[in-house]
């Protein structure tokens, strides 16, 4: 009943052929050696019974559409991405187990209700796209963050502040900033050397990161000065955590080729105020780095509160 076997056994991807009730009448030589399943074992067989995983109700239905229409059609096979699971040698292939197929079903005899499923090796193009979207991914992680310490950028502060700015304003919650900037920096450099201070840099922004949650955001806003955004968090909250962040930096140590150092930061805090901020977080911060000023002025080594 099945003409055409050469056509159906050089062909380079795998066809099978089924009738309306699924029993598989073709399996050409494409599966055969990519299963290691002999047509003459699976001949006549019910394809949904040999392969559990497939969806038989929907497969049905499909053929069904096919039949009537005389047309034929993709079938989609999310989310496994195969209709027959043909596993890939792990050691070329450590993206994907299975083989990525596409689908699609031809009326092959529509008078006796046979249709025909042309399955398409996919698994390369799949490959080549997953690791498109890996290597995007990572691109715009690079474009955001500062290269020396792994933190933030300004530019993706001001992205992030706004979003999280109005998304706060909705839910009611309160926001607060802290500007964070190491005391008499410049003597570390002198006395040390710009590696030292740069080793003092990395560590800051390293510990940082390590006192907050991980939905806030640190980020580098120049030398040695970091910000950080804390959403949902009171005053009094974010007034804790800017004391615990300043006591833990000035028992820090880092090591020179000679001794170890400590360092001391001040701190600015403020809370966003629609009555002072109007709507920009950009006053918010104005604030802090005004109370950072005042915590300078003030002899260092310590937090204030902006006005
Ligand atoms: P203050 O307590 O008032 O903040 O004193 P300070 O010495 O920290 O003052 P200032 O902010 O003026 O000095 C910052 C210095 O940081 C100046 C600059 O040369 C140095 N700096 C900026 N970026 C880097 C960097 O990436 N690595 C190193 N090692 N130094 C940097
Ligand atoms: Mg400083
Ligand atoms: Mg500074």
């Amino acid at each position: 009943m099945i003409k055409n076997d050469i056509i159906l056994n050089t062909i380079d991807n795998g066809i099978i052929i089924l009738d309306k009730d699924l029993n598989i009448l073709a399996w050409n030589y494409w599966l055969e050696i990519r299963t290691n399943i002999k047509e003459d074992d699976i001949k006549n067989k019910n394809i949904c019974e040999e392969f559990s995983y497939i969806n038989a109700k929907k497969l049905k239905r499909k053929i069904k559409a096919v039949l009537i229409t005389n047309n034929p059609s993709y079938y989609n096979v999310d989310p496994h991405k195969f209709l027959i699971d043909i596993k890939t040698s792990s050691i070329i292939d450590d993206i994907f187990d299975s083989m990525q197929q596409d689908i699609t079903i031809v009326p092959y005899d529509v008078e006796n209700k046979l249709v025909c499923l042309y399955i398409y090796d996919k698994t390369s193009l799949h490959k080549t796209n997953y690791k498109l979207e890996k290597l995007n991914d990572e691109l715009r992680d690079l474009s955001n963050r500062d290269p020396m310490t792994h933190a933030f950028n300004r530019r993706y502060f001001g992205e992030f502040s706004k979003r999280m700015l109005s998304l706060a304003k909705r839910s009611e919650q309160c926001v607060c900033i802290c500007i964070i900037d190491i005391d008499k920096f410049k003597n570390i450099n002198d006395n040390y050397g710009h590696s030292i201070g740069d080793k003092v840099i990395i560590l800051l922004a390293k510990k940082l990161e390590e006192y907050v949650r991980t939905s806030d955001i640190v980020a580098r806003f120049g030398g040695e000065e970091f910000v950080i955004f804390l959403h949902n968090t009171s005053l009094g909250c974010a007034h804790k955590i800017s004391e615990k962040i300043r006591s833990n930096i000035q028992r820090l140590e880092v090591d020179t080729s000679t001794n170890r150092i400590s360092f001391t930061v001040s701190i600015g805090l403020s809370q966003y105020e629609e009555t002072k901020d109007s709507n920009n977080i950009e006053h918010t911060l104005k604030r802090a780095d005004d109370a950072l000023y005042v915590a300078k002025e003030s002899g260092r080594n310590q937090v204030v509160i902006a006005e």
